[in-house]
């Protein structure tokens, strides 16, 4: 423990085993959005960097807070021309290559469909020094901010993540829509990321693999973020009840036994 604590201090303060004129990178989870739900460590490398390349689902409330002569460019995917990974992993490289310190900001935990991944590998195969520092995903945030608790000891007892984002290409698809369906029968809770505009062909591969339409299911859009919404209902329902709402991107859904958890507490939960 202490020794890992000593690696990190290094790691801000600069010092290096071996002298370099390189910088580094810290890949930095953003949490779900509300700044109070970022680390203290990612608050520390959000203020001495030299520059933050952050995402699109990062929030304003978020970039606020970063001082206001360090560097700050939206690499996001929502932008009128936005990057390619290629041209980020560039940017990237580049100024930690100019010795800066480079802060990659992504939105919830940088390894779960952040590419956060793909970053390391570029990095060190340019021998370039960084760190992850792990942020509060989404599917952590949007389920427990919202009451539904991702296990329980009644309901379920494991935990599927998936994307959502190719639910309708069944055959060419890298998800296992049956794997996952196994999964909501034995009893365990799937939380689908990307898949607002899916949801119909989601419910449906789920149908077509077995479960039950009375399955619950619900949504949570923007989690933590001042216009979060919330809706809960069924495999039968979820699709109407997120037209009527219009819940949109970016949004989780869950289901499983654990979403009816919510209706059972929701009185009480302060918000
Ligand atoms: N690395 C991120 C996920 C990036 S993929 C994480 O750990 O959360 C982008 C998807 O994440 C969105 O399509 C949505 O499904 C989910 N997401 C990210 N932020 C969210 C939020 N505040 N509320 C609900 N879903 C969110």
């Amino acid at each position: 423990m202490i020794k890992e604590k000593a690696d990190k201090d290094s790691f801000q303060s600069g010092a290096s085993s071996e002298e370099t004129s390189k910088g580094k990178v810290s890949l930095v989870g953003a949490g779900p959005g509300d700044p109070d739900l970022l680390t203290r460590r990612a608050w520390k490398r959000l203020r001495t960097a030299d520059v933050v390349l952050y995402d699109s689902l990062t929030t304003n409330d978020l970039i606020d807070e970063i001082p206001e002569n360090t560097e700050k460019v939206d690499v996001g995917k929502r932008q009128p021309d936005p990057m390619t990974q290629e041209q980020i992993n560039e940017l990237m490289k580049n100024k930690a290559e100019k010795g800066e310190h480079v802060v990659r900001l992504k939105s919830g935990d940088p390894t779960v469909f952040g590419r956060g991944g793909e970053e390391t590998e570029h990095l060190a195969e340019h021998e370039i020094e960084f760190e992850t520092v792990a942020g509060i995903s989404s599917v952590l945030a949007a389920a427990t901010e919202s009451g539904i608790p991702l296990t329980h000891r009644d309901y379920s007892s494991n935990l599927m993540i998936v994307t959502g984002h190719q639910a309708s290409e069944k055959r060419g698809s890298t998800v296992d829509w049956e794997a996952v369906a196994d999964t909501v029968i034995a009893g365990g809770t799937v939380i689908i990321l990307m898949g607002v505009a899916k949801l119909p062909e989601i419910v449906q591969a789920l149908q077509d693999y077995g479960v039950s339409k009375e399955t619950p299911a619900g949504m949570v859009e923007k989690a933590t973020w001042d216009s979060e919404q919330v809706i809960t209902g069924t495999l039968e329902t979820i699709v109407s009840k997120r037209d009527k709402q219009n819940i949109e991107p970016p949004a989780v859904t869950i289901v499983g036994s654990v979403v009816n958890i919510r209706d059972s507490v929701s009185d009480y939960l302060i918000k």
